[in-house]
């Protein structure tokens, strides 16, 4: 027999197929066992007055097992707290997602896709560690459960800016719909965000899936190809004027706004040459929010933190361009939960086979 099959990587539908196929007794409680899964945190067949034998039928089948949680750590702030939960999966491997205070009381998760990375990118702890793997839909959908079943963390958002490319991994369409399924944790899309350095693939992968109210954002960092390819490898095999190209065909809804983040690190790219350059490459794209993210330095860093004066000096610049942006404050630095700053190095030990090269768009 097959290893039972885990129901967080399901939707209701797939389950309900499933359980038709596979389950002798007591196929007709899928959507009550999905609900309690996703909702509640629990796989608990019995609860729903099946004879023992229907029960085993259905333990023999799926199960629903979160992961570990190995170690949080949390950061308090004026905003609220910032905390960065270590989980263990299955493998052995890691994995980390954070929870984000936005204000007012509420907060975002921010998780992660794969466990390392192979987009190479400059400025980030993740990079370091190479792509161990990708994750599995469930994986990716326990991060949420185990954040609000486990931990009770309480969040309103979703954002796939955590350890990993999303459009890296050919899991995510799977997550985003088990993510979104109504029967189980439905989550409206509009409160996810899925951000990528550029892959145009995934970019068309993501149209394709019709999710009109979901949010996109793209990790720009530069604005002109050589710093941008000097940063981030993948410019090199998708260039600014094809990822634009790419964004501006993409263009879900009319009222869509493309996020555009702006990792700012003094000396690299917080000219005003390189404002007016974000400025010309947005120009083109459509509405577009750009947020300033100040550089985090990780273990290596490649430049220092922004000052308070650089911060706003470059985002003033932007402004005067036109530009509609935000600053993220930064959040979780001190435990190595900020932006680029996830991953755990030492897992490279535990790699199976090297990451790949970077892949073609
Ligand atoms: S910034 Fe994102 S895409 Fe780039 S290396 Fe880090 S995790 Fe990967």
């Amino acid at each position: 027999m097959n290893a039972p099959i885990h129901i967080a990587g399901l939707t209701c539908q797939e389950l309900q197929q499933s359980a038709a196929e596979l389950l002798t007794h007591g196929r007709g409680i899928a959507s009550r066992v999905y609900r309690d899964a996703l909702r509640y945190g629990r796989f608990a067949p019995e609860r729903h007055g099946l004879s023992e034998r229907a029960v085993a039928d259905w333990r023999a089948h799926f199960q629903f097992s979160l992961p570990e949680v190995l170690r949080v750590v949390s950061e308090e702030a004026e905003t609220g707290t910032t905390a960065k939960a270590v989980l263990k999966l299955s493998d052995g491997l890691e994995c980390e997602c954070v929870l984000l205070p936005m204000g007012r009381g509420r907060s975002t998760l921010c998780v992660s896709s794969q466990v390392g990375c192979k987009m190479g990118c400059r400025f980030c702890e993740t990079a370091r560690m190479g792509l161990l793997r990708s994750m599995s839909a469930s994986e990716i959908v326990s991060q949420l459960l185990t954040a609000r079943h486990v931990l009770g963390w309480e969040f309103r958002n979703v954002v796939f800016m955590g350890m990993g490319e999303a459009l890296d991994n050919p899991q995510l369409p799977a997550a985003l719909r088990i993510l979104t399924d109504g029967s189980g944790l439905g989550m409206s899309q509009e409160r996810i965000t899925v951000c990528t350095v550029g892959r145009l693939d995934g970019i068309a992968t993501l149209q394709a899936l019709g999710m009109k109210r979901l949010n996109l954002s793209i990790s720009l960092n530069a604005a002109n190809d050589a710093l941008r390819s000097e940063l981030m490898p993948i410019n090199r095999v998708a260039p600014l004027s094809e990822l634009s190209l790419a964004l501006q065909r993409y263009r879900p809804r009319a009222n869509f706004v493309l996020g555009v983040n702006y990792c700012l690190m003094p000396g690299k790219n917080d000219s005003a040459e390189h404002a007016r350059e974000v400025a010309e490459f947005c120009k083109p794209i459509g509405r577009v929010m750009v947020n300033i993210i100040p550089y985090n330095p990780g273990s290596v860093p490649i430049t220092r933190a922004p000052s308070e004066d650089e911060i706003d000096a470059f985002i003033g610049q932007l402004r005067d361009h036109g530009l509609p942006v935000r600053r993220r404050i930064t959040k979780g630095r001190s435990v190595m939960a900020a932006c680029g700053q996830l991953g755990n190095v030492e897992l490279r030990s535990l790699r199976k086979k090297p990451g790949a090269a970077i892949p073609p768009a």
